[in-house]
């Protein structure tokens, strides 16, 4: 079970959790926790505040803030006194060594990958022992780990370290005699490299580490429990009568997320797309409520779409020339600039005439994004560089529509009645998701129409 920063936002929140798992303590589990909400932003806001000013009392300042949130939390979710005793100890503790570190920024004025990692990890280091001591106040045996006690051991890349080969062996060895005799905390997020050195899994990183354990120790199902009711048909802020989708497909789910369904991370579930090991999406403060079951194969139900979501914040970019028909390299050339540039490219469309290349990007890429290609570009082969920053991204996904005729035409149709202008169309092969970009002004009323279309509301 994972818990993220929303669910064990203060006292009351962890306290509730710690009665959530207490009610599966008849199960064998193991629980993975992230920072408390907001806090690793906090430290990497601050961390860069303190190497830019040099301030030492923007230090001070960071560490009673951390102090009171994390004592207050730890009073409310811990009645037990000597357990409470223990943890703000622990709690004392983790914070001096923060401060060192911090102090040791301020000094040097330097803020490097490896100590921003080690910054960013005390999110997790508070969080784990105040959840685990919560437990352990209602009468459940659990101890906390960090991640590399707990086998996460990874490479040196900070910032977006990966675990290594032997991971799943490390983990099966720390943990698995633990089991069912107590309830591990683990500080999701948060690893090691070989010599010592702390590392992090990258922003969001402690759903990775969640399923990371969960393959490791072949877990019946790994359960992320959020804020939010399982995986949505659409975004209800923009359609009212979108609801849950009680069981999907891991193929369904990348679809989604790379569409801004940000509820899992693709990388996240890898590792349990890898051992098959089904996933659930739970909602920590409407637990009764099933969520929504991501599971391997796509004989999930009779529909042929599953979701629409949109990305608003798009920007197109148009290449076209006639010296680009029949030239061999030069999407090569353009992609290529385009990830030197770090730019993020959600969509591409060639027609095969060749003398066009549409391009979309998330918006605040959009003018490196083109200042890149015209700087590769000087000698005549693009004759033109459009862009166009007012637009939105749809798709319309399901592994359903594989084979199955007519689906686009349905979707374009909607489109024509609802009287939205299609400006680029993508589909990759697999078939699973069809992908369109409008006006931005059109794009809720799209989603509106293509969620009815396909009945997807209650
Ligand atoms: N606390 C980390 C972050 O905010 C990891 C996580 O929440 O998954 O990025
Ligand atoms: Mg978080």
């Amino acid at each position: 079970m994972k818990f993220g920063g929303a669910s064990i936002a203060d006292g009351k929140k962890i306290k509730w959790v710690a009665e959530l798992v207490n009610r599966y303590r008849e199960h064998e589990i193991i629980v993975v926790t992230s920072a408390l909400k907001d806090v690793t932003d906090s430290l990497l806001y601050r961390a860069d505040v303190v190497a830019d000013s040099g301030k030492i009392e923007s230090v001070h300042e960071l560490i009673e803030y951390l102090r009171n949130l994390h004592r207050t939390a730890a009073k409310i979710a811990i009645s037990d006194e000597m357990v409470l005793g223990s943890v703000l100890n622990e709690l004392d503790n983790q914070l001096h060594g923060l401060e060192l570190a911090l102090a040791g920024i301020c000094h040097l004025g330097e803020l490097t990958t490896r100590s921003r990692d080690y910054i960013s990890s005390y999110g997790e280091l508070l969080a784990a022992p105040i959840l685990s001591g919560a437990m352990r106040s209602i009468g459940m045996p659990s101890v906390q780990f960090t991640g590399a006690e707990a086998g996460i051991i990874t490479n040196s890349k900070y910032g977006e370290a990966k675990p290594l080969e032997d991971v799943h062996d490390r983990i099966r060895q720390k943990l698995l005699p633990l089991i069912g005799r107590c309830v591990p905390v683990v500080t999701g997020f948060v690893g090691e490299d070989e010599s010592g050195i702390v590392t992090t899994l990258g922003r969001g990183g402690s759903d990775f580490s969640a399923s990371l354990i969960g393959a490791a120790v072949h877990a019946d199902e790994i359960w992320f429990w959020k804020e939010v009711s399982g995986i949505m048909t659409a975004d209800p802020k923009i359609v009212p009568d979108a609801r849950n989708i009680p069981i999907i497909s891991y193929a369904e789910v990348m679809e989604l997320s790379y569409f801004g369904a940000k509820v899992l991370h693709p990388r996240a579930i890898e590792p349990a797309i890898r051992d098959n090991i089904p996933v659930r999406v739970l909602n920590t403060f409407d637990p009764d409520f099933a969520g929504t079951l991501v599971v391997g194969g796509q004989e999930q139900g009779k529909e042929v779409v599953k979701s629409v979501t949109v990305i608003e914040n798009t920007a197109l970019i148009n290449v076209s020339g006639a010296g680009m028909v029949g030239t061999i390299g030069v999407a090569a050339r353009v992609f290529g600039v385009l990830a030197k540039a770090g730019v993020n490219i959600t969509m591409i469309s060639q027609g095969s005439s060749e003398a066009n290349i549409s391009i979309v990007v998330e918006e605040s890429h959009l003018n490196s994004a083109v200042d890149a290609i015209k700087s590769e570009f000087k000698n005549g082969m693009i004759r033109e560089l459009t862009r166009d920053s007012d637009v939105s991204s749809i798709a319309v996904v399901g592994c359903g529509m594989a084979g199955t005729p007519g689906v686009a035409a349905r979707v374009f149709t909607a489109m024509g009645d609802a009287n939205v202008n299609v400006i680029m169309i993508s589909q990759g092969s697999s078939e699973h998701n069809i992908s369109f970009v409008v006006r931005r002004a059109d794009a809720e009323g799209a989603v509106r129409a293509l969620h009815s279309e396909f009945g997807l509301g209650d």
